[in-house]
């Protein structure tokens, strides 16, 4: 398609031990609005372009794109489990997590938190997707219970996301969050009306009160609004990718 081979571009956080990665849009063969590395099929971009944007994102895991489960994402707080090779998309979820050695699981955001979780002790992974509803909604906690781990043994890292700097919101959510997680998730503008909410925060209060101790949990400081090698679904006004964020299972446990 006249694009130069350019390679993924893979962000990793320090406290995760899987495999895992939060890409950029780098890399892929999707054309705008959607350049490149779109892992929507639901968004207008071509389907062969996303079917080989899904192999190369893989391929950086020694992987083939059969062994990547993800789900169709709704806003909700229901947690999945990948089982098998060739799951392709479970359903209707938020989260999906895995134990079973070699599968990838995922979760597609431009603006959404993206959270991968692992259990040091089992093996088990897991990849959730919070808009300000999931983050309200303690996804990320529903994750935790259906892994069944000990949260102080857990390994958080919370990826690339709308940030405080460009969350803006207005009419009842300040409120709302500021009764959800205290009023240090709301923060105030200068001269501003609308106020800003750092959902980051909120989700690492989250794990702080569920027992995961603040060294486990790692905040990625890439706002998807301000650094345009991510999608993000507010700047581009909606017309835009998804970026996959993904963890691998690399441990056959007997749970
Ligand atoms: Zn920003």
């Amino acid at each position: 398609m006249g694009y130069p081979a350019r390679p993924v571009e893979l962000i990793r956080s320090k406290l995760i031990r899987s495999p895992h990665a939060f890409p950029t849009r780098a890399g892929g063969v999707s054309l705008a609005p959607f350049a490149s590395l779109n892992t929507a099929s639901n968004v207008g971009d071509e389907p062969a372009a996303v079917a080989q944007n899904l192999e190369r994102l893989s391929a950086s895991f020694g992987a083939t794109a059969k062994q990547l489960v993800t789900v169709h994402q709704v806003h909700g707080t229901t947690v999945l489990e990948a089982t098998a090779e060739g799951q392709g998309v479970l359903g209707e979820a938020d989260a999906v997590f895995t134990r079973r050695h070699g599968l990838l699981v995922g979760v597609k955001t431009a603006d959404c938190l993206p959270i991968l979780i692992e259990d040091p002790k089992t093996g088990q992974v897991a990849a959730v997707h919070a808009g300000w509803r999931g983050v309200i909604g303690e996804i990320v906690l529903r994750a935790i219970e259906r892994l069944g781990a000990d949260p102080s043994g857990l390994h958080v890292a919370i990826g690339p996301a709308i940030q405080a700097c460009c969350f803006e919101v207005d009419g009842e959510l300040p409120s709302k969050f500021a009764a959800a997680f205290g009023d240090g998730v709301v923060r105030p503008q200068p001269g501003k009306a609308k106020v800003h909410l750092d959902l980051s925060w909120a989700v690492a209060r989250s794990l702080a009160r569920a027992g995961v101790p603040d060294s486990h949990v790692d905040v990625l400081p890439h706002c998807t609004r301000c650094d345009a090698r991510f999608f993000s679904y507010r700047r581009e006004e909606g017309r835009t990718g998804r970026q996959l964020s993904l963890i691998q299972c690399v441990r056959e446990t007997s749970l």
